[in-house]
């Protein structure tokens, strides 16, 4: 697998565009009427609705711009919206650290997707970088044929091999779309999200790859609760880790997982993967 790094203005316009709105801080009434509004918010709703009427990810509109493909509405609204400036020189080293981390260890992480997910590595993922103020983070921006787009957020704080963690996760959140194992409701989102909390960054993922030194689960746990996600169904994705962490069996975890959480996953999706 390769990382294919956008840096290109546009790009990352739609990467800081996607971020705010997919965290709802846009007011209706701006979404509603934005020319009434000054700052910002107008440009990023129209940007909002123009996703929103073509039905579209924003890896795909990403995707789009990078290709020379972008269409003029959209080439004006990304004119429209000014992102600031991001500290080139951090990205540049964390881009050289993504780089470096993934021949260390991604073939780690392309073998053990395959052993505990059933799911094999994309030859190429798109990488988004942008920078936000604090700790870091990750969004999956959009997966397509085949295709991968996620976007990555560091800060000043940020660990590199933790870093890489949070691009394994992204990833891992972009195999489950593509491959659909699960079924599309609120409990199976919350279960793809906590699977993922005791994965990587950390969990058995994280561990399985040298990630991390030891299998800490009560460190996903804590973090799954401050998260807010139910404790009942983060006890149990706990336990059904722990179990598959310590059996021998050559079977994926979905095995497990569709005895522990049988009303979330697809069982013809799963066939393939066991
Ligand atoms: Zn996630």
């Amino acid at each position: 697998m390769e990382l294919r790094f956008l840096l290109d203005e546009k790009a990352k316009k739609l990467l800081y565009a996607s971020e705010v709105i997919s965290h709802g801080h846009i007011p209706e009434a701006m979404l509603q009427y934005p020319n009434m509004f000054n700052g910002p918010f107008p440009a990023l709703a129209k940007i909002s609705a123009y996703a929103r009427k073509r039905q579209m990810y924003f890896g795909k509109l990403i995707i789009e711009v990078e290709g020379n493909n972008a269409d003029k509405e959209l080439l004006e609204l990304l004119e429209g919206l000014d992102a600031g400036k991001d500290d080139d020189a951090l990205l540049g080293s964390v881009k050289d650290a993504l780089v470096s981390d993934l021949s260390k260890y991604g073939s780690g992480l392309a073998a053990n997707i395959k052993e505990v997910f059933g799911f094999a590595l994309p030859n190429s993922v798109t990488v988004v970088l942008g920078q936000q103020n604090e700790g870091s983070g990750g969004s999956m921006l959009g997966a397509d044929d085949g295709e991968i787009t996620v976007g990555l957020f560091t800060s000043h704080e940020t660990k590199t091999e933790e870093f890489f963690g949070v691009l394994a996760h992204e990833i891992l959140h972009g195999l489950i779309s593509l491959y659909k194992p699960l079924l599309r409701n609120k409990k199976a989102s919350d279960l793809e999200e906590l699977l993922l909390e005791y994965s990587v960054p950390h969990g058995i993922l994280a561990w399985r790859i040298g990630l991390d030194k030891k299998f800490d689960t009560q460190f996903s746990y804590k973090n799954s609760l401050r998260r807010g996600y139910p404790e009942e169904m983060s006890m149990k994705v706990k336990e059904m880790v722990e179990k598959y962490a310590s059996g021998n069996s050559h079977t994926t975890i979905w095995d497990e997982i569709k005895s522990a959480f049988p009303d979330c996953i697809d069982e013809n999706r799963i066939g393939t993967l066991c």
